[in-house]
């Protein structure tokens, strides 16, 4: 295969994409597959001699498709979303064909400064007064830099060079409602899952701020070095929020390192009426989001802003010799402010998104999503036996049925067997819940109602 064949089978693929995509609504959501099957069907072995391209895309076509479960399907209402908007997949393809490794800005001069200003046109329609940060793979690594700049910052940066043998025991605080991302950060970090203090949440899910302030006292008294405090803006659960402004106070009085994860909601901040939602996040030292959620800009972009880069750059910053860019040492070199180094082109999809679709186009696609999930789970609400038990956090909300956590699972069992929705689960005070989240790209109003429609036809 060389280029003049790419040519060939670019076209090719453009035209399978196009009809996979208008074909979605056909398939299940998520395929009835035992596991392993998959990996029955192929060789156990590379071919030694090289195959035609034909056989290698007729087995792709034959097998892959069937056996995926189809994020980018309209009635995919499970986890979050990993929307791809046609514009960003079109970014995608560019940014593959010219397949460049970011790392330094003078190996990808476009993409180090697209990057730049994508930062500073993303904080300007959320509303957050930052100018810098960057773009990761994942919330998890970006909320991992964090911590690891949390621990640093508190050790004076001795743990980058002297480890942390002998060290203080480090501490970092998070309600009982943060995604599990900050349990590994922790992890990672060497700071240890026993040192990450869960603070209990109040009915709404908010984090107790007393009980913050109370706990850094007292590990403070007991010899402990609290470094930071991550702080939840749309809990995966059940979309929880943390009172951010009080909670980033309480932070930056005891001197802490505050970082917000807004992995899922943070789209919804184009918004301006959801913004009261996360009111403080604007004080933060670090705000994660993810545009490869509910933006439309596919996975993987996850977009940390930084009120002050130099402690990040500080502990992920390394510069040998090979990385230098001779005569430019101030230039940005993303590499530095990210755990890895080599980095792809991901702000191009965010430049295609933003414009292809305005602001405003993006505005109502998660403006219909809320209200059409306020509609879902009033007519799931009307069902006999049928139990809201968390309303609405944006488009995010759940519900079990009255007769108990044994039929709540049967009940979504038999949904995804189904296969015309895909919902998944979470376990929300001691209860097995169903959760639905609305935010596919493409969905319709038509396609959320079905949610309430399945339900009632499999209740009966
Ligand atoms: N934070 C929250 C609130 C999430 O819901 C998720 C994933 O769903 C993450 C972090 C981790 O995101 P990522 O897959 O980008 O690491």
């Amino acid at each position: 295969m060389n280029h003049e064949d790419l040519r060939h089978w670019s076209k090719r693929a453009a035209d399978w994409a196009a009809d996979y995509h208008a074909g979605l609504r056909t398939r299940p959501v998520r395929p009835a597959l035992v596991p392993g099957a998959f990996a029955a069907a192929l060789p156990a072995q590379a071919p030694e001699v090289a195959e035609p391209m034909q056989a290698i895309w007729d087995d792709f076509t034959r097998l892959v498709p069937d056996a995926m479960t189809h994020w980018q399907h309209p009635r995919f209402f499970a986890y979050f979303p990993a929307n791809a908007a046609p514009a960003s997949m079109l970014a995608e393809q560019l940014a593959n064909a010219i397949a460049a490794q970011a790392m330094l800005w003078q190996t990808a001069p476009a993409a180090t400064e697209l990057e730049e200003v994508m930062i500073r046109w993303l904080a300007q329609a959320l509303g957050l007064p930052f100018t810098r940060g960057t773009i990761h793979d994942s919330a998890t690594t970006a909320t991992l830099a964090a911590v690891l700049t949390m621990r640093e910052r508190a050790l004076g940066w001795a743990g980058l060079t002297g480890g942390l043998a002998g060290a203080p025991r480090l501490r970092i605080y998070a309600s009982d409602q943060t995604h599990s991302s900050v349990d590994k950060a922790v992890r990672l970090a060497g700071i240890g899952q026993d040192n990450l203090v869960k603070i209990a949440t109040d009915a709404d899910g908010a984090m107790q701020v007393a009980a913050l302030a109370a706990a850094i006292a007292r590990d403070r008294a007991a010899g402990y070095l609290p470094a930071g405090v991550v702080t939840c803006a749309g809990g995966t659960s059940v979309g929880a929020f943390d009172g951010i402004g009080a909670v980033v106070a309480v932070a930056r009085d005891a001197g802490l390192m505050s970082h917000v994860d807004a992995a899922w909601a943070g789209s919804a901040m184009i918004c301006p009426e959801f913004r009261p939602l996360w009111s403080g996040a604007e004080a933060a030292d670090s705000v994660v989001m993810n545009p490869h959620k509910w933006l439309g800009a596919q996975f993987d972009c996850a977009v940390q802003f930084l009120a002050d880069p130099g402690p990040q750059i500080r502990t992920l910053g390394l510069r040998p010799a090979y990385l230098e860019t001779p005569g430019q040492d101030e230039i940005t070199n993303f590499n530095e402010w990210t755990v890895p180094l080599g980095r792809r082109f991901r702000a191009l999809k965010l430049w295609f998104v933003m414009r292809a679709y305005g602001l405003d186009g993006l505005r109502t696609r998660i403006r219909n999503h809320v209200a059409w999930a306020r509609a879902a789970a009033a007519a799931l609400a009307a069902l006999p036996g049928v139990e809201i038990v968390t309303p609405p956090a944006l488009s995010l909300f759940s519900f079990a049925l009255q007769a108990g956590d044994a039929a709540t699972k049967a009940l979504l069992v038999r949904i995804n067997d189904d296969g015309r929705i895909y919902l998944t689960q979470s376990r929300h005070a001691g209860r097995y819940v169903i959760r639905v989240q609305v935010g596919q790209f493409d969905c319709t109003a038509e396609d959320v109602r079905m949610i309430a429609s399945v339900v009632s036809e499999l209740l009966t």
